[in-house]
């Protein structure tokens, strides 16, 4: 990339790109770490740019990295280090795109490190094969780029490589191989045929695969239009399916004696033979399923999860078990990795069994995360310790327009004032691309007059505007936290706002009087959170901001007038029981599909608990 020539022309997409690359190997964890840490150092000297502004500058300049804890700051301080190289190699007299490549691939240590996984075997050492390949790949092309016009410089190498449409393709190139098997995508076998064609992996979900694909200016509704089809989310999948089912048969039509086309169903549903086999076969391809196990691999890897998984298996035979104990141990004496059981995870005990609170130390609850931990302990406890998912630009929008309405008091609700805010702060928020900015900036600004219009007809007089609070419900269980709003009703009581600018709303009015996040501001009332105006509540209430009709406002009933007045305070107090508890349950509910951390849940199969041997 000529970014990585020019430092002027390195913008936040490629150093993300750059940073998430086998060259610097961070995972999004590092980088968001890294975006902290050089965002309180810049806030610390009074610099409040965004922070994809400074990893572009830190990865041209990396002296800012030193002050960055150093295992967040490792992968930028290694591109930073490359970029370096691949500068001054390309900088050199006379320096061709295959010296700088050279460069760059002998500092990157990646040689080594790819040769060690490929001789591993295994997915990894296939995926360390396919890298390999395709850096191979690369240095052919700047090999014959560099016989076609010799001394063109890098930046020249660059420029033709990004701007080719088509890429030129080594496999086309030496395609006239005999009887060689041709690997290509169905679009490019078009037209072409062959005796024997194999279609694999025709997966539900791959082939047909209908996620929508629009364009910025939805040039494809005008194809949907002449074609008279349906417009929207309907009609494009409709489109799209007959679209896969063209594309399909095109596959399986190339062969002219022999096509073979393989599907896998697993046990546990989440792989299904796509719904083109059936209409292929006139039949049910489960019908017919083959559960037939390939030969092992002729690998170290593939031979010690053999002799694991027949050690492990209560249903073999003992004399076996002892052969492959046997084998283990032999492999295990000579480190072959994976053989010797004090690398297996299943088996060593629990590093810590204790509770995570002691018995007597106050839990301390957050109204927010009530709902959280009732739905599910372990997506909460594991979202609380790193789990979580990277913020999105709507919550950066969420905390703009929050931070806007702290300057929304009953006396002085100045538009103008309030615009001027969010216009002033709007380019500090991290949005994942910058022509997004004019449409969230009129999103904020719609719900500035949201807030607004809604305050307009409130019937209540403003208390406190972003009140902490913390107050205690018994010796062991506290609730902490902020409220956008306090309010006083007619009756004196106190009202809580909470204002939301999410663009959908999750409450529905069946969940509203027991929603756990508004009864925790109730019961902190009650309990005198907020004793400088009073102990009685007069309810709770979310306003909703984001939502695409105009301001909903979803009141709570006061807690006197629930049919069990104590509900919420007990709720919160069950909720510290769970969060000080010893263990956390997966709880399967309706979000799980969207959980980030469900590759560590038992309920996922990718995070199933990896077991030992059996007795
Ligand atoms: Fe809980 Fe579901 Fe996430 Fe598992 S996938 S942690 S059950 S929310």
């Amino acid at each position: 990339m000529r970014c990585a020539l020019e430092p002027e022309r390195l913008d936040e997409d490629a150093a993300v790109a750059l940073l998430h690359s086998p060259l610097g190997g961070a995972d999004p964890m590092a980088e968001r770490r890294l975006r902290q840490g050089l965002r309180a150092l810049a806030l610390a000297a009074g610099d409040r740019r965004p922070s994809g502004v400074l990893l572009v500058e830190a990865l041209n300049d990396p002296r800012d990295l030193l002050a960055v804890e150093r295992r967040w700051a490792a992968p930028a301080q290694t591109v930073a280090r490359l970029l370096g190289t691949v500068r001054e190699a390309a900088a050199r007299p006379g320096a061709t795109a295959e010296d700088t490549l050279w460069a760059l691939w002998q500092a990157s240590g990646l040689a080594e490190r790819w040769s060690t996984v490929s001789a591993r075997g295994g997915h990894r050492g296939a995926t360390a094969d396919r890298d390999l390949d395709a850096v191979m790949v690369l240095f052919d092309a700047a090999a014959r780029f560099a016989d076609r016009l010799p001394g063109a410089r890098t930046e020249v190498f660059v420029d033709q490589l990004t701007g080719q449409e088509l890429p030129a393709d080594t496999i086309a190139q030496t395609a006239d191989r005999g009887s060689a098997v041709r690997i290509l995508t169905a679009h490019a076998a078009k037209g072409l045929e062959w005796d024997v064609v194999l279609v694999p992996g025709v997966q539900e979900g791959i082939w047909p695969d209908l996620r929508l694909r629009g364009s910025v200016l939805g040039s494809e509704q005008l194809v949907d239009i002449l074609a008279g089809r349906e417009l929207g989310a309907v009609g494009q999948t409709a489109a799209l399916l007959d679209e896969e089912r063209r594309l399909f048969s095109v596959a399986v039509t190339r062969a002219r004696q022999r096509v073979i086309v393989t599907a896998v169903a697993s046990g546990d549903g989440e792989e299904q033979p796509s719904r083109f086999l059936s209409e292929l076969s006139g039949e049910d391809p489960q019908e017919h399923s083959i559960t037939t196990r390939l030969p092992r691999a002729l690998t170290l890897p593939a031979l010690v999860a053999e002799l694991r998984s027949t050690l492990t298996d209560p249903g073999t035979p003992p004399d076996r078990r002892a052969v492959a104990a046997a084998h283990l141990a032999r492999l295990a004496e000579a480190r072959v990795p994976g053989a010797d059981p004090a690398d297996w995870w299943g088996l060593p005990p629990l590093s810590d069994d204790r509770a995570l609170h002691d018995e007597d130390e106050p839990v301390t609850v957050t109204p927010s995360t009530v709902e959280s931990v009732q739905r599910c302990s372990l997506r909460w406890l594991l979202e609380r310790h790193g789990g979580g998912a990277r913020p999105t630009p709507e919550q950066g929008v969420g905390n703009l327009v929050h931070a806007a309405a702290m300057l929304a008091t009953d006396a002085q609700v100045d538009r103008a004032t309030l615009i001027d805010y969010v216009a002033g702060r709007f380019d500090e928020i991290e949005l994942s691309a910058r022509w997004l900015a004019g449409r969230e900036r009129q999103r904020a600004e719609q719900m500035v007059d949201k807030l607004i219009g809604w305050l307009a007809d409130n019937p209540r007089r403003l208390a406190a505007i972003e009140a902490a609070f913390m107050v205690n419900l018994d010796q062991v269980t506290q609730i902490k936290g902020r409220v956008d709003r306090l309010e006083v009703d007619e009756q004196g009581r106190l009202v809580v706002i909470d204002l939301k600018t999410g663009k959908t709303t999750s409450v529905t009015e069946a969940d509203l009087p027991e929603q756990p996040q508004l009864g925790a501001y109730q019961a902190a009332i009650e309990a005198g959170a907020f004793a400088e105006w009073g102990e009685e509540s007069g309810g709770a209430a979310l306003v909703q901001l984001g939502s695409h009709t105009g301001v909903k406002e979803q009141v709570q009933p006061p807690l006197s007038e629930a049919a069990d007045p104590g509900w919420a305070a007990e709720l919160v107090k069950r909720t510290a029981a769970t969060m000080a508890a010893a263990t956390f349950q997966a709880v399967v509910n309706a979000k799980c599909r969207t959980c980030p951390v469900r590759t560590s849940c038992p309920v996922d199969v990718k995070g199933r608990h990896v077991t030992g041997p059996s007795s």
